[in-house]
């Protein structure tokens, strides 16, 4: 989609820091991480955000939560995931990603 900063990352119109690709996902690191591992997993095909995710999209991505967490070594350890939706969830960029945090011990608060 024109001017969504994501569709520009997974084009290679701007850099990302590439962590894993497929044919649906891709996967970068966040540019102002909030944890010592933190992955943005997005699907290639544009969508606003997971009020739009289709249930093929959803299984991508959650195989890709898996393969991130491996590639960063924080599946033994653990780690959050978080998808941010619309205002009230503060979602900064519409398009759909997911937010894999880890690499330390989260607290119990979520927001
Ligand atoms: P949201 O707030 O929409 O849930 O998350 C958007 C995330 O994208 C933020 O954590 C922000 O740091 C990250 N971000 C914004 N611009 C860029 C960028 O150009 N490159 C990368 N790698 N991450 C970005
Ligand atoms: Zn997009």
């Amino acid at each position: 989609m024109k001017d969504c900063l994501f569709c520009k990352i997974i084009a290679g119109e701007i850099p990302g820091n590439k962590v894993f690709e497929n044919d649906k996902v891709f996967a970068f690191r966040d540019i102002n991480p909030q944890a010592p591992v933190h992955g943005l997993i997005v699907p290639k095909k544009h969508m606003d955000n997971i009020l739009q995710c289709d249930a093929e999209t959803a299984a991508a991505l959650t195989e890709a939560v898996g393969e991130v967490a491996r590639l960063e070594g924080v599946d033994e350890s653990g780690f959050r995931v978080i998808s941010n939706c619309g205002r009230d969830g503060a979602q900064s960029v519409n398009h759909l990603h997911v937010h894999l945090l880890g690499g330390v011990q989260l607290t119990e608060k979520m927001n």
